[in-house]
């Protein structure tokens, strides 16, 4: 079910983890990011869209994360783009035989056998400098950062003032660090400040799971990673409902414990190179 969110947005949520597929509307065709994540979903998607009476022109995925990298027959053959370093780090995936293992590994159980794995990170990587995605549609600039994941971007598209944020800015997760990267505290903060640069162009907020969220949202959003990010930084407990005891997601003061452990292991190490 497609929901007008802006004009010429539209927005498919998930059954998974409130996982928001954005349509993007131009003269001649539909620009898809993030598509999705089960096979019916993403064909049902497909019918949404030709009813629409547009074919896809372009696919974007936000960061090389699996659910952010899938596609189906259906949404036909266009391009589908990704920062640089967003393509290389899915190519690097998809460069080992085992690759459908090592993606196994992470799916959710209740979905794993309808999510499609054939079409997974067939993505075009964008020149590392390039401004905006290459399409005639609406101007879509990209904000790439080092927050969340490899060649993270957060889309602005500028005429509609709608933010399209990737795994940042959710009212139902808090900040997933890169725990993989040298500075994932300060990855992160620097990608919200980017945020903060545009946020007075922004008048709607499309989190990659999660509630669409209005202006006011877009800078309380913001604010309430940031807090969660200096909590961790500074070693305090982070006041942050996502993480408490009432937490929407049972499993989640569990992944946010567990990012402490990996940061205080990090820190370790660190401190006797
Ligand atoms: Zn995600």
């Amino acid at each position: 079910m497609l929901k007008h969110v802006a004009e010429g947005v539209l927005v498919h949520e998930s059954e998974f983890l409130q996982s928001n597929a954005v349509v993007v509307q131009g003269p001649d065709g539909v620009l898809l990011i993030d598509p999705g994540i089960t096979s019916d979903e993403m064909a049902a998607l497909a019918n949404d869209i030709r009813e629409l009476g547009q074919p896809v022109v372009a696919g974007f995925s936000t960061h090389p994360d699996w659910d952010h990298v899938l596609w189906h027959a259906n949404f036909g053959d266009p391009p589908r783009y990704g920062t640089a370093r967003c393509a290389a780090s899915i190519h690097d995936l998809l460069s080992h035989a085992d690759w459908k293992d090592r993606v196994a590994e992470g799916l959710p159980p209740e979905h794993a056998d309808e999510i499609p794995m054939d079409l997974l990170g067939l993505i075009t990587g964008l020149p590392a400098d390039a401004a905006q995605i290459p399409w005639d549609g609406p101007t879509v600039r990209i904000i790439e950062h080092r927050a969340h994941a490899p060649g993270h971007a957060a889309l602005l598209i500028e005429e509609r003032g709608v933010l399209v944020a990737g795994d940042m800015l959710s009212d139902i997760l808090m900040p997933f660090l890169d725990l993989e990267a040298a500075d994932p505290l300060d990855d992160y903060l620097a990608a919200l400040e980017l945020f903060e640069s545009v946020a007075d162009d922004v008048v709607l907020v499309i989190p990659g799971h999660g509630s669409v969220g209005g202006a006011e949202e877009v800078r309380a959003r913001i604010q309430q990673d940031r807090a969660y990010v200096e909590a961790l930084r500074d070693g305090d407990v982070p006041d942050d409902p996502r993480v408490g005891p009432s937490a929407p997601l049972y499993w989640l003061p569990d992944v946010h414990r567990w990012q402490l452990q990996r940061l205080a292991q990090k820190a370790q190490n660190e401190a006797h190179e």
